[in-house]
């Protein structure tokens, strides 16, 4: 369980979450909805611990991500985090930047690496593509391997950052579909996302982000078809 408990954040003066709370229980999928700078990719960051956070706590599974003792990249291990783009290796088959954490971080063999990357590399479609180089993937396909890659260190969350909006119109339902399987599946999610469809078909509740502050929150039904907040109505408005 993901435990989110008044958690305040600033970039200098700028106040970027203004105490936000939220659990998420295992097998929920999260979507996280809002305008640009209301700070949803932040409060992705501060979960995983790659941001500080200013007050409040964040707690994953009993363990407190931001206090002195937690061993932060032991945590991370639990919670894979996939952007809007990933730089893979260039010079390193699919294959082997699926493996390279397993090995260095979880100090797997090669060839007990190879069997988890494989297995998820076939999860997500990218079976074929196992000797290829990533400049050779689509966009699509490289957000799959990037998806791959964070399997393949056995994550028990998935933290996903609008990982459909640098690709092509095309190429979005591809993504979006491994998204909806590891749903299906029963993953931990929190995407933030400007897919509403998605949202609305994929998610157990939809956040609405304001301006660091969490507007509104409730089973897409309830956000999508009757939004409590009048800026929430404001911004599905603007994006339908
Ligand atoms: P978008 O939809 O555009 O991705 P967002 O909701 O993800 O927006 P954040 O990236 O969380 O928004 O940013 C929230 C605010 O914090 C923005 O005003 C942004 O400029 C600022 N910000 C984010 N990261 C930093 C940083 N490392 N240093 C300074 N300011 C930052
Ligand atoms: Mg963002």
């Amino acid at each position: 369980m993901i435990e989110i408990q008044n958690v305040r954040k600033s970039f200098g003066q700028l106040e970027v979450l203004k105490g936000i709370d939220l659990n998420v229980a295992k097998g929920e999928v999260v979507t996280v909805i809002g305008g640009s700078g209301s700070g949803k990719s932040t409060l992705l960051t501060c979960i995983n611990g790659l941001e500080p956070i200013d007050s409040g706590r964040i707690v994953v599974d009993g363990t407190e991500v931001h206090a002195p003792k937690t061993d932060v990249n032991r945590l991370r291990q639990k919670i894979g985090i996939v952007f809007q783009q990933w730089n893979a290796f260039p010079h390193l088959t699919v294959l082997d930047n699926v493996t390279l954490a397993p090995r260095k971080v979880l100090g797997l063999g090669k060839a007990e690496a190879e069997a988890i990357g494989e297995k998820q590399l076939r999860h997500v479609g990218l079976g074929d593509k196992l000797t290829t180089y990533p400049s050779r993937l689509s966009g699509g396909q490289q957000q799959r391997m990037a998806i791959a890659r964070a399997l393949a260190m056995s994550p028990d969350y998935m933290l996903f950052d609008e990982v459909t909006s640098a690709l092509d119109p095309q190429l979005v339902g591809e993504v979006l579909e491994t998204l909806r399987m590891l749903a299906d599946e029963g993953m931990t999610m929190i995407c933030v996302t400007h897919e509403m469809s998605f949202a609305r078909d994929v998610s157990n509740r939809v956040a609405y982000f304001h301006k660091g502050i969490m507007a509104e929150i409730g089973p897409p039904q309830q956000i999508f078809g009757d939004p409590q907040h009048p800026e929430t109505r404001q911004f599905l408005a603007s994006v339908r």
